[in-house]
């Protein structure tokens, strides 16, 4: 936040409605001698209630990306600023609560626990967040928000089925109730259709758009697939290490994005 006060020409977090900012953010991995850049400086501004697609070739660094921004992973160089808060820079105990409060996470495999059911694998993360006397103190309103959010995902019949009972569409489903648990002001996908069958990617794709229109969720997904990024408000190509737009300018600031109405 002081940045934004002692540099005139940046104007305070919100004013834009920029939520999340990277800048100059770079990835590489050393494998002996070699060096793999994966990221070479990419830049991006979110604002909220974006639904934004970041479109790349498989291997182009699309999942890298995605977790740094969502606090995942760290970059090699850069900052992701979220509400004006640099998380690069930040305690891993800072970051964490503001992975687990303001941000859910959405992957290709679901990453759901088989032998728990799925109200549980829906409550998991604040399961894990809190202690267990914090947990039952809570467990009322928990149970609550995540019996209605599996209802509207028209998962309220199967609340107590295991994940492992239950097909790849609506695993994901769990996974996006799950992702949903915290309110996050951010919503990360990471291909959430790329292991579904067309019919049922459709449906999930549903889903974030009906979230998006509907209660204005900011959305970043990342896809292989151009006709799913299409979609989205916005759509970016990862390509080379850096994100561009399908006409080839880079997303920087000076091409604002459209205004919301
Ligand atoms: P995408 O999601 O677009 O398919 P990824 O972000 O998963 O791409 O990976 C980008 C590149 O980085 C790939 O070439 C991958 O092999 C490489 N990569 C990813 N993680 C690691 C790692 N931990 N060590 C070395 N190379 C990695
Ligand atoms: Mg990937």
């Amino acid at each position: 936040m002081s940045q934004a006060i002692s540099n005139p020409a940046v104007s305070p977090p919100g004013a834009d409605k920029t939520i999340l900012r990277a800048a100059a953010v770079q990835k590489f991995y050393r494998s002996g001698e070699e060096t793999l850049s994966i990221l070479r400086g990419v830049d991006l501004n979110v604002r909220t209630g974006e639904f934004i697609a970041i479109e790349g070739r498989s291997g182009s660094g699309k999942s890298t990306l995605l977790h740094i921004l969502a606090g995942l992973d760290s970059p090699n160089g850069g900052t992701v600023q979220f509400n004006g808060v640099n998380i690069v820079a930040i305690s891993d105990r800072n970051l964490a609560k503001i992975r687990n409060r303001e941000f859910g996470f959405v992957f290709q495999f679901y990453h759901l626990l088989p032998e728990l059911n799925v109200l549980e694998n829906t409550m998991l993360s604040p399961m894990i967040e809190f202690s267990t006397l914090g947990f039952r103190a809570r467990a009322a309103d928990l149970r609550k928000r995540a019996a209605d959010l599996l209802n509207q995902l028209g998962l309220g019949h199967r609340l107590k089925h295991r994940s492992s009972q239950l097909s790849g569409g609506e695993r994901q489903r769990v996974a996006i109730a799950r992702a949903l648990m915290n309110d996050p002001k951010v919503l990360f996908a990471d291909e959430p259709t790329g292991n579904l069958d067309f019919e049922t990617g459709r449906q999930i794709m549903a889903v974030l758009e009906d979230l998006h229109r509907r209660q204005g969720q900011t959305i970043i997904m990342v896809t292989h697939d151009r006709s799913l990024a299409l979609k989205a408000d916005r759509v970016l190509i990862l390509r080379n290490g850096k994100l561009e737009r399908p006409g080839g300018a880079s997303d920087t600031e000076k091409v604002p994005a459209p205004e919301e109405d």
